[in-house]
This record gives C-alpha cells, sequence and structure tokens, in this order.
C-alpha cells in the first residue's frame, strides 16, 4: 500500500527486477476482479492505491488533480465544498476508485451534456514500466490519449487524474417514476426509444433500471422499470421540456426533488432520501452481493416484439437488473478515434445486464448460464460487427490473455468489441511503451509480439462479493 508516488515506483522497479507480475487496485470495482486476482498464472503482487486519496480543487483555473485511489464521491464533495456551480461528469456509483474509473471511459449523469470522465481530463501523472514518472507533457499524445479509455492496468500506474471541472447550475431536479408490465410498459420503453432516450434536451438524462416487481396491490410476480433522471435545471423547465418531449411517462410536480448538484449526486448514487452528502466521504459500495455482468449498445429501437420476448427471459430469474443508459448530446459529438472509448456517434443507448445472487456457489451456475443465455437472446437487436462492450463492464466470456503470454489476433476478440478501430493504434502504442508486456492481466493490451513466459495455473474468479446490495436506485 504505497504512502507516496516513491513507493509506487519503488514496486514497479522491484516488481520487474524480480519477474513478478503487478495488479494495480484503486477502488477495487473491477467487474472480473482482474486489480486483485489473475487466471494467468503468473506469481503477483497488488499495489493497492487507496491511501493516495488527495483531491485538489483550483476553481479559479477549473480544474482538480484527484490522486487514483480517491473515490467519485470524494471527487465530488471536494468540488462542492468550494463551489455549488461546478461538478464533474463520471461515474454514477460513488464509491469507484478515481485510478480504474476514469482509464475506461467513465459515464455518469451529466454525460448527454458534457461526455465522459475521460473526455474532460487535462492530465495525468503516471509510473511507466521503468519507473519513471511521467505526466502529459513528458509522455507525448500517443500515450495520454490511449491511458484515456483503454481500460487500466495496460500502460502504468495512473498516480493522479487532472480534470476540468464543468459548470452545473445551483439547482438540479430529479425524479423516478415506476412502471409495471400491466401499467403500459412496453409501449413506454417503445417510445423512450424513439424519443426520449438519446434525443431530449441534453441537461436531461433519464436512465431506465429494470427489475423484478409485483403486479401493484398483488403479490403476482412482474418486470418493473425506474425511470431515473437528473435534469440540469428546475422543475418547471422540466415539466415544461416532458410535456413537449416525453409526456407518455406521466410526469408530475409531485415526482419533482429539486436539489444542489451534490444532493443529486447522493440521489442518483442510491442513497436513501435525507442521506448526509458526507456518505460520499466514506467510500463504501451500497451493496453487498455476487454478480456477472455484460454489456450491449443498442444502434436501433428493439421492437416491441423483442420486448415482449424480453420480459418472458427476464421472468425466469429471481434478481436480476438491466440498466438502459442513454446516449446522444455530446456522447454523439465526440468523434470515435478521440479518445478509445469508441461508443459514440448512432448509439442510442447502452445495456447493462446483471445476475445477482447471494449464496456463493449455490447460484453461480445458474446465475451465469441465465445470463449469458439472456446476452445470445438479444444478439439480433443490438450493434453488430461487432458487437459492442464497455470495458469498465469487463466481461471476461469476450476473451482473455491465457498462461501470462497475449497474443494480438486473440486479443482482437473481446478488443474490437471494447475499442473498435482504436485497437490497432493501442496495440502500436503498447508495442512502443511496454514491449515487454510488464503490464497485463486477462485482458490487457497487447504488445504486437510478447515474450514467451512460462506460468504456473492460477485460480478462478469470475463474481464477486461488493457491499450490501441495494435494490431499486444501485450504480
Ligand atoms: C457498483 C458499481 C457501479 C458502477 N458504476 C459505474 C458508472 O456509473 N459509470 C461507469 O463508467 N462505470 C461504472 N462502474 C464500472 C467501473 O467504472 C469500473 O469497474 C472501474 O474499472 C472501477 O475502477 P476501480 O478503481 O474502482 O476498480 P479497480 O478494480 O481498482 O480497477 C479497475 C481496473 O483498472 C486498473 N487500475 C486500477 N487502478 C489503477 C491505476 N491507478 N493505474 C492503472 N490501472 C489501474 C485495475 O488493474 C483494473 O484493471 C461501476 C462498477 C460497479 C461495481
Amino acid at each position: 500500500m504505497p504512502l507516496d508516488e516513491s513507493h509506487v515506483q519503488a514496486a514497479v522497479v522491484c516488481a520487474k527486477k524480480l519477474g513478478i507480475q503487478l495488479r494495480v487496485r484503486s477502488g477495487g470495482h473491477d467487474y472480473e476482479g482482474v486489480s486483485y486476482a489473475s487466471e494467468m498464472g503468473d506469481p503477483f503482487v497488488v499495489i493497492d492505491m487507496s491511501k493516495l486519496r488527495s483531491v485538489i480543487v483550483d476553481i479559479d483555473d477549473n480544474s482538480a488533480w484527484a490522486e487514483a485511489g480517491a473515490t467519485t464521491g470524494e471527487l465530488y464533495y471536494r468540488i462542492s465544498e468550494q463551489s455549488k456551480v461546478h461538478g464533474f461528469p463520471a461515474g454514477l456509483c460513488t464509491s469507484l476508485g478515481i485510478g480504474g474509473h476514469i482509464t475506461g471511459g467513465a459515464y455518469g449523469s451529466m454525460m448527454r451534456k458534457y461526455g465522459l470522465g475521460v473526455d474532460n481530463v487535462i492530465d495525468v501523472r503516471l509510473v511507466d514500466p521503468n519507473g519513471k514518472i511521467l505526466d502529459r507533457a513528458s509522455m507525448g499524445e500517443d500515450l495520454f490519449w490511449a491511458v484515456r479509455g483503454a481500460g487500466g492496468g495496460s500502460f502504468g500506474v495512473i498516480l493522479a487524474w487532472k480534470v476540468k471541472l464543468v459548470p452545473v447550475p445551483e439547482t438540479v431536479t430529479t425524479f423516478t417514476v415506476v412502471k409495471t408490465l400491466n401499467q403500459g410498459l412496453t409501449k413506454l420503453l417503445t417510445k423512450w426509444q424513439q424519443v426520449a432516450a438519446d434525443k431530449l434536451d441534453e441537461n436531461l438524462f433519464i436512465r431506465v433500471e429494470i427489475m423484478p416487481g409485483t403486479v401493484p396491490n398483488t403479490t403476482q410476480k412482474t418486470v418493473q422499470a425506474l425511470f431515473n433522471a437528473l435534469y440540469l435545471g428546475s422543475a418547471n423547465q422540466l415539466l415544461r421540456s416532458m410535456a413537449q418531449t416525453f409526456p407518455e411517462l406521466g410526469l408530475t410536480k409531485k415526482d419533482c426533488n429539486e436539489m444542489s448538484w451534490i444532493e443529486s449526486v447522493v440521489y442518483i448514487g442510491g442513497y436513501p432520501t435525507g442521506t448526509s452528502i458526507d456518505v460520499l466521504l466514506q467510500a463504501k459500495p451500497l451493496f453487498r452481493n455476487y454478480f456477472k455482468a455484460k454489456s450491449d449498445f443498442v444502434r436501433e429501437p428493439i421492437p416491441e416484439a423483442g420486448l415482449e420476448g424480453l420480459w418472458k427471459k427476464l421472468m425466469e430469474a429471481e434478481s436480476y437488473i438491466m440498466i438502459w443508459n442513454p446516449y446522444g448530446g455530446m456522447m454523439s459529438r465526440v468523434p470515435e478515434s478521440d479518445t478509445p472509448f469508441p461508443h459514440r456517434k448512432g448509439t442510442i443507448y447502452k445495456i447493462q445486464y446483471v445476475a445477482t445472487w447471494m449464496d456463493g456457489e449455490v447460484s453461480a451456475k445458474s446465475s451465469m448460464a441465465w445470463i449469458r443465455d439472456l446476452y445470445q437472446f438479444m444478439e439480433p437487436y443490438v450493434s453488430k460487427n461487432p458487437r459492442e462492450a464497455y470495458v469498465n463492464y469487463r466481461d471476461l466470456d469476450l476473451g482473455m490473455n491465457k498462461d501470462g503470454n497475449t497474443n494480438v489476433n486473440e486479443a482482437r476478440a473481446w478488443g474490437l468489441k471494447y475499442y473498435k478501430n482504436n485497437f490497432d493504434r493501442l496495440v502500436k502504442i503498447k508495442t512502443k511503451f511496454d514491449p515487454e508486456n510488464f503490464f497485463r492481466h486477462e485482458q490487457s493490451i497487447p504488445p504486437l509480439s510478447s515474450p514467451n513466459r512460462k506460468t504456473k495455473k492460477g485460480k478462478k474468479f469470475h463474481y464477486h462479493k461488493l457491499g450490501k446490495h441495494h435494490k431499486g436506485k444501485g450504480c
């Protein structure tokens, strides 16, 4: 656990000399645990960045330096301590480590207005494979491009990010409207896909969380959806906008909560009403359960027949959550090659599928089989050639580097899904900056040719235990 930057440098130099692999952990939220577990068979040590967590906000410069071990919640809190009209557009979940989160893109409820976390990074400090500390000027624009979206653990250890702050109004509005299948959910989601996901006023972000529910006033099982939103403006402005564009949701003044931006972070993060913003300094995840997740990007609305089939699949499962995350706005104006994160113009929304369970090995097999079957069912309705996926929702089902060695052609299987045409540029940059493939894990970017390493078989980790599961408004 490094206490200052020189400890990270020493860890890199020693590990390289001793031939030991490094895993880097900031917030520990990696979906496949590659920050603290290995299937590759090499002996490894973990650099735990959690003691390097200072956040320095410079309102006059409109920027902040956040060390890798700080959480998203801490960054937001420190910004709000200094200004009510500044914010930062990254994850909705407030316990994510800035170190790992920003490396993969970092989306949140202001992405339609300001893009991703990576679109708002202005500098970085990183320890390279030789133990040298580089910043944007000394690493050059190629490496600076690569670390903003390639996912963590491929190019070096991020010490800190310098981010650009964005303006937020003093008053924002949030709401959560719940609808079940028998309340017309299928038609509503058809409309949401057509007019409300990527086409709304970009001050408005309405995501949909789909989960098991009961028919109102009965115990009959059904599917329910939470329309969970942030509007960068007042309730009256929001109501006017919704009346023109998405009246079918039936939003009323009673559904709207006006608050400061930092209070909206707590609300959207899923904390119970009335929770103090100080919770953001606790750096604790909100839920604790086992899960397996997958992702997709949707470019054509799913027709009603497809939705009906989807409900049947969902009704087979005990415990799941599916999150539809709207795109458009700034997300469609940033060119695909600006950062390694390529899922931009033409994306209507992103789907995250999550199978959850509480009893470890007991339900692991059936839950994994269910989510893999659901993923197969969805194939006709989502992006193709490649079927895109979000690297921050790491999914080892898409393929992985094996036994300490990497192969560019094998890595293309998941590389094209995560990065599309940016994959080849990432491989070139990796080959230049880390030709020995010192920084590697199951889905790291491979160099063009990789040293042939002999390894022992490691143990398998496919699902994780995090904090207490919070139904309804998880991240
Ligand atoms: C409950 C939950 C909610 C989430 N919500 C969102 C969301 O709203 N938006 C979103 O975009 N994503 C979200 N994610 C996904 C999240 O962005 C990724 O899991 C992210 O990688 C987490 O970063 P971390 O530092 O917490 O994880 P870690 O497990 O510490 O790291 C993740 C990856 O980055 C590498 N890494 C970590 N630190 C460093 C470093 N200092 N230098 C180099 N590499 C490093 C690791 O080796 C690993 O490969 C969520 C995940 C969870 C579990």
